[in-house]
């Protein structure tokens, strides 16, 4: 929940921050100037480092919101409450912006100047030609059908938006909301604050506010979110979710004269993987992560590479972190896992048995060594060899133990 909530921040501010300044006759005429180059600068930026970190979703999300803005500023802004060619155009974005939304969200990253990519860039002027085909040949058929009211007219009369697309932007939400909710991830949140100031951008027409802005805030969200998944994927570790081992190396460098520092290692891991398979060896490692995420003492863990992990404790000598790392020893010893059993015939019984009988509780251990910086050893690195050192004792000495 806190980690949701960490990544929905940036982007909500940056959309309350435009809901604050962005209305007219907030800012002072003499801010206007940088105001009119905003959506610009979010458009150029946003599309650079979509195309540099190859996000194309990123990249035709934020095409879209600047091919929707230019065809609101043509058609539809001032004419879009009332009828005809700027309506249609109007009903016709609130609904295809959701729904382009959802897709690129959905989509798996397949690059941007690919033969998948191009193919999926080319719906976007499809989705124009259509719209263009149903003003130019007055088409009443899909103009009368995106008005169609499913409730009462009254109950929606709070919003220019159609209900075809209110309904859209609602479903668009809550697929939206749950992904951000499974997937936690901070270009997932991006997605859901650009489909909210997507709505406030339409929304807000009615009231003379210039959509261009929300859209381009929209946009900023996007940005936003890629950065953070960017940075994210350079310090943090993909299997277990921990941070990683130059994430590590910079904590280091910040500690300051006092810390403690261990080595844990997963006790027979290479048995253990080839009696049950990389797979069920990789979510034990998840398992011990997670068992290492929650060490006490103010211990901070990291993947340091393949079963080996570190745990840092500012301000702690190796007495002081012991009993933590030893409560952690503890936790990862007692933590039972589900596999299935290797005995598991290969044809189905014909009479079934028990889905127990097809399942096995295994365990692993860790042995974890630990060091401290002292006045002889001051560089990080002797200290990260001293924990390795303590580590091999402990593996000598019979394993699942803390040694120091
Ligand atoms: P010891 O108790 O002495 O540490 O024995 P060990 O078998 O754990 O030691 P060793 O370092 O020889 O083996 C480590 C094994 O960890 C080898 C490799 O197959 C496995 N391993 C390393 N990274 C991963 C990973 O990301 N996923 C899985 N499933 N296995 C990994
Ligand atoms: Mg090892
Ligand atoms: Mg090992």
């Amino acid at each position: 929940m806190k980690h949701l909530f960490i990544q929905l921040l940036p982007g909500g501010t940056a959309l309350l921050a435009a809901l604050v300044f962005l209305r007219p006759g907030v800012l002072p005429d003499a801010m206007r100037p940088y105001v009119n180059t905003y959506p610009y600068a979010v458009l150029g930026v946003g599309v650079f480092l979509g195309w540099y970190f190859n996000r194309s979703r990123v990249v035709f999300a934020l095409l879209l919101l600047a091919l929707a803005d230019a065809a609101l500023l043509r058609f539809g802004v001032g004419e879009s409450t009332g009828e005809g060619v700027g309506r249609t155009v109007f009903d016709a974005l609130s609904v295809l912006l959701p729904l382009n939304l959802a897709g690129y969200a959905m989509l798996n990253e397949r690059g941007l100047l690919t033969t998948r990519g191009l193919r999926r860039l080319a719906l976007i002027p499809a989705q124009v030609v259509a719209v263009l085909l149903i003003v130019l040949l007055d088409w009443q058929g899909p103009a009368a059908w995106l008005e169609h009211p499913f409730v009462d007219v009254r109950l929606t009369a709070w919003t220019v938006l159609p209900q075809t697309a209110l309904a859209t932007f609602g479903a668009t939400g809550i697929l939206l909301t749950g992904r951000c909710m499974l997937r936690s991830s901070a270009i997932e949140a991006g997605f859901l604050w650009t489909l909210v100031s997507t709505f406030v951008a339409l929304h807000g027409i009615r009231l003379g506010w210039l959509p261009t802005n929300f859209l381009a805030t929209g946009g900023l969200a996007l940005i936003g979110g890629l950065v953070a998944t960017s940075y994210r994927m350079a310090y943090h570790d993909d299997l277990t979710g921990l941070p990683g081992r130059r994430a590590m190396n910079e904590a280091l460098l910040q500690l300051g004269s006092r810390y403690a520092m261990a080595m844990v290692d997963v006790d027979h891991f290479k048995r253990f993987n080839d009696t049950y398979g990389h797979d069920v060896g990789d979510q034990v490692l998840r398992m011990v992560a997670s068992r290492l995420g929650e060490v006490s003492g103010g211990g901070k863990a990291f993947r340091y590479g393949g079963e080996e992990f570190s745990v840092i404790f500012p301000h702690k000598s190796t007495e002081e972190a012991a009993p933590h790392l030893e409560a952690l020893r503890r936790a990862v010893a007692a933590s039972r896992f589900a596999v299935r059993s290797s005995g598991r015939p290969r044809k189905k019984p014909s009479t079934p048995k028990p889905s127990v009988a097809s399942r096995k509780e295994v365990s692993v251990t860790v042995s974890i060594g630990v060091a401290d910086r002292d006045d002889r050893e001051t560089d990080p690195q002797q200290v990260l060899k001293a924990a390795d050192k303590a580590l091999y004792r402990a593996k000598s000495a019979g394993r699942n133990r803390v040694m120091f």
